[in-house]
């Protein structure tokens, strides 16, 4: 994504550059393919000749949208995008939720770091590690980071040197020491003034006060010093 604001786009007007029996590649897209644990955006692609739903897309430079078999499309269609909004809103809030809550338990419990997420339209899941949570500790986490979402602080993106992020954050608590070094300008997702930064190429929302009741449902210990806890959002449940 280009960014926060185009985000909120809903609909877009594209070429077709690619296609095979079961989708189509476009020259641009708002759509959002399966990648860094968030699930793929739905929606639909029309034409002059039709209109089918879009059920999946994958791809990093080159986005396929999967329409089904007997789509007709060729190479030089131009084709209306639109992005199923709830599902697409949902992912934004739990996303922004993940940089909130990866955030309070680094700074809360010793440095635990985000070992892995997936993010979900209804619920969503972050393994931390090493940490082991008890009832309390679960219930100051939610706590806080529910004050956080009250405060309604701005989220924002801009483009950063690895330099410059390692300059305010510490390298664990952002995963950089995990990118390739050949990586060296990078999005960046920010929220207040540095309460959180973190390098990242997913969906947010404009302000914190947009994810809602940040709901707990529940923790699993996966091994090896890591825990995996699961939330959901106000609105988001299934
Ligand atoms: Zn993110």
């Amino acid at each position: 994504m280009e960014s926060i604001d185009a985000c909120y786009l809903r609909g877009f007007s594209a070429t077709v550059i690619a296609a095979d029996e079961t989708s189509v590649t476009l020259d641009k897209t708002l759509f959002y393919p399966l990648g860094g644990g968030q699930n793929w955006d739905t929606g639909t692609l029309s034409w002059s000749g039709g209109e089918l739903n879009v059920t999946e897309v994958r791809g990093r430079s080159e986005v396929q949208h999967f329409i089904g078999e007997d789509h007709g499309l060729e190479i030089g269609e131009t084709v209306e995008g639109e992005i199923d909004w709830e599902r697409r809103h949902a992912h934004m809030r739990m996303h922004t939720a993940q940089h909130l809550v990866s955030g309070i338990v680094y700074e809360m419990y010793g440095g635990a770091r985000t070992v892995g997420n997936q993010i979900h339209a209804n619920r969503s899941r972050i393994d931390f590690n090493p940490v082991k949570f008890t009832d309390e500790m679960i219930e100051e986490l939610f706590h806080k980071a529910n004050e956080m979402v009250d405060t309604n602080m701005a989220v924002t993106d801009c483009i950063m040197t690895r330099a410059e992020i390692n300059a305010i954050m510490p390298p664990e608590r952002t995963n950089m020491d995990l990118l390739p070094i050949s990586v060296k300008q990078l999005r960046v997702i920010k929220i207040g003034d540095n309460v959180d930064l973190c390098p990242c190429a997913g969906t947010h929302i404009r302000a914190l006060g947009e994810i809602g009741d940040l709901e707990f449902i529940g923790r699993k210990n996966k091994g090896k010093g890591t825990t995996r806890v699961s939330y959901t959002l106000g609105g988001c449940e299934d």
